[in-house]
């Protein structure tokens, strides 16, 4: 009697396909199989092929592989595509981004980004991504609705966002969000403190132990920039990595966005910690960031995986281009062509990348156990034609340098199909493609009104801003400092305070006149020697309509202060003004009592421009027309104690006498 072999069933197979498992040991079964059960792979290779199928689908010779994890991205953005481009970091991210997003960032909002990144996603091979944005809660519903296997992150930031008011809000939301996702077959929800610089110490270790406490990944962007690691030595006296492990970011498994700027010590802290990293490599040309060091990286065995970052600074979530840069990249910028060859940039963009989000075991490699999470891809197209099959690598350099996002035919999460024959089963790209232009166009609407003034652009970036109230005050030129030092020194005033410091002045003018100065002013105090002792940036926006004069006093012009929180270079590239003046000056400033009216009185000495020499204002607040003109009646006279006469050309500030 013959033996009765029984083979194992399972719900599909893929046949006569050139399988790439992208498994530890690089297997590639050509021609293979592959059996599916449920959401996840029963078998692959000669053992696929026993399996008693339901379903048995012929391949017809097309490659299948893992789908491809996208490391790093904030799906949603994918609505601010080409919103603002070509523009420095801290002015794309905090004169554009962040004030589009508080206005506009809404369930709805990241519901319908979320969806429209998901088709991209899809059709491009993509089957997992990792995520950071907003109202993440939308985002992994629509994530889960499309069908595709993420990491959501839900952002924490040290100042208000478009879903809290507060850090201690968010960190709440990060908490619910986590709660509510935990165990999810598709959604792996964590923290995502968006950055150093935008968090505290306080934030960082409680979003990690958040992440320990549920057990799930925690992701955040590190060393994006050389800047970001100049502050934070000058800040913290230690660089980036050192610094968020001093304050216990690492006891959580932790995916580290960019890491462009890390030395050594800090790769190998990268490596101690377990921690992945998503190389970006389009986002940090396009930002100007630099190049990761990830050759040095993964000889360090950190597990490097690939994204696209955002739609708004990519513009695209294709996966095919950035893993073909990532291998490109790493050639060029060392010199050696044998830098990250495709099939180590392919297992990147797969095996590696599912690592660094600390999904190994879920995805990333066609193996049995793990999800079916695979794709299709025609290599038979006019620009990967011929192929050569005299070196068995020969298929990741296909892939890699020659294959195309459009060559996805199939793809499949979870053991679902998502698209067959690149028509997508889950969304409906017509409907987004009109939803999408009805969003960009509110966005329009919002910018185009910003963009007409200054006062509104100061508005979006400066957070409170105030009217100050009216002032009356008058400049004068002065042949030298002695005679307002003696009146000042004298007995015809009481001095109720004085100080002292350095004023570096920038003024920016607008190619319309009607919007004023915008002034950026840098004081430093200085104590009686001469030294240095605080500093302080302002803002002012200098209306260019005088309200009233009064003979040569002015009662002011309308103005409105901010504090500067960025650099002059940040302010010039944002409001990108038609013309700029600076200057320079020693100001000695005291708050005086004349005639029973306290006054302000500046003894500025001009240092730039030199010919500059000394002025006298003279300024005090005022709360009516008749009390303006009376003190304008103090002002005259205590100009005249100065030996001056009120100099209405000086009444710009300072900047008609700049070159
Ligand atoms: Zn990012």
């Amino acid at each position: 009697m013959l033996p009765v072999v029984t083979s194992p069933a399972c719900d599909l197979l893929l046949t006569n396909a050139v399988v790439l498992t992208m498994d530890g040991q690089y297997t590639i079964h050509r021609p293979g199989a592959v059996a599916i059960t449920g959401d996840s792979i029963a078998a692959v290779g000669p053992a696929a092929l026993a399996c008693q199928a339901a379903e048995t689908i012929d391949c017809g010779g097309r490659v299948v592989m893992p789908g491809f994890v996208n490391a790093h991205t904030h799906v949603p953005m994918t609505l601010l595509r080409g919103l603002a481009d070509d523009l420095r970091l801290d002015v794309w991210l905090m004169g554009y981004m962040m004030p589009v997003e508080r206005a506009f960032v809404s369930p709805d909002f990241v519901r319908l980004g979320t969806r429209l990144g998901c088709a991209e996603m899809i059709r491009s091979g993509v089957t997992c991504f990792a995520d950071m944005y907003y109202f993440e809660d939308a985002i992994a519903e629509a994530t889960a609705a499309a069908g595709m296997r993420a990491l959501c992150g839900q952002t924490v930031l040290r100042f208000p966002t478009p879903d809290a008011t507060s850090f201690e809000e968010s960190l709440t939301l990060a908490r619910e969000f986590i709660q509510r996702w935990h165990g999810h077959p598709l959604i792996v929800p964590g923290p995502a403190p968006h950055a150093p610089y935008t968090c505290t110490p306080e934030i960082l270790r409680a979003c990690a132990e958040l992440a320990l406490e549920f057990d799930v990944p925690l992701h955040i962007h590190l060393s994006e920039t050389a800047q970001e690691v100049d502050d934070s030595r000058k800040q913290h006296g230690a660089p980036v990595v050192p610094w968020v492990k001093k304050h216990g970011l690492f006891e959580a498994k932790v995916l580290a966005a960019h890491c462009v700027h890390v030395d050594d010590g800090e790769m190998r802290a990268l490596k101690n910690a377990n921690a992945g990293v998503a190389h970006n490599p389009t986002s940090n040309l396009k930002l100007g960031a630099g190049v990761a060091p990830v050759t040095r990286m993964l000889e360090l065995g950190v597990n490097v995986g690939i994204g696209t970052d955002g739609a708004a600074s990519n513009n695209d979530l294709d996966m095919f281009e950035e893993t073909r840069l990532a291998a490109l990249l790493a050639k060029g910028t060392s010199g050696d062509p044998t830098a990250i060859p495709a099939r180590t940039a392919l297992a990147m963009a797969t095996r590696i990348g599912a690592a660094a989000m600390h999904l190994g075991d879920v995805t990333g490699s066609l193996e049995p156990g793990k999800r079916a999470d695979l794709i299709v891809l025609d290599l038979d197209r006019l620009h990967n034609v011929p192929a050569f099959g005299h070196a068995g690598d020969g298929i990741y350099s296909r892939i890699v340098y020659a294959s195309k996002s459009t060559d996805v035919v199939d793809v499949m999460c979870n053991g679902r199909w998502l698209m067959r024959n690149r028509a997508l089963l889950t969304l409906d790209e017509d409907e987004l493609r009109q939803a999408a232009g009805r969003e960009a166009s509110r966005v329009d609407v919002f910018l185009a009104s910003r963009e007409v003034s200054v006062l509104q652009k100061l508005v979006a970036v400066g957070g409170a801003v105030e009217l100050e109230s009216f002032e009356v005050q008058v400049k004068a030129r002065v042949a030298a400092e002695e005679q307002v030092l003696a009146v000042v020194g004298g007995k015809q005033l009481t001095v109720i305070r004085s100080s002292h410091y350095h004023q570096y002045d920038t003024y920016w003018s607008f190619d319309d006149p009607d919007q004023g100065w915008l002034r950026y002013r840098e004081d430093e105090f200085l104590d009686a020697q001469g030294n240095v002792t605080g500093a302080r940036s302002r803002l002012t926006l200098t209306g260019r309509s005088r309200e009233e004069a009064f003979g040569a006093v002015l009662l002011s012009r309308s103005r409105y202060y901010a504090p500067a929180t960025h650099s002059a270079r940040f302010y010039r590239e944002y409001f990108r003004p038609a013309g700029e003046r600076t200057v320079e000056k020693d100001r000695r400033r005291w708050l005086v009592a004349y005639r029973g009216v306290e006054f302000y009185v500046h003894l500025d000495r001009l240092v730039k421009p030199a010919r500059g020499g000394y002025f006298v204002e003279v300024k005090s607040r005022t709360w009516s027309r008749r009390d303006a003109r009376d003190k304008a009646a103090v002002i005259a006279d205590l100009l005249a104690l100065f030996g001056t006469s009120p100099d209405d050309t000086l009444s710009d500030g300072y900047a008609d006498l700049a070159g």
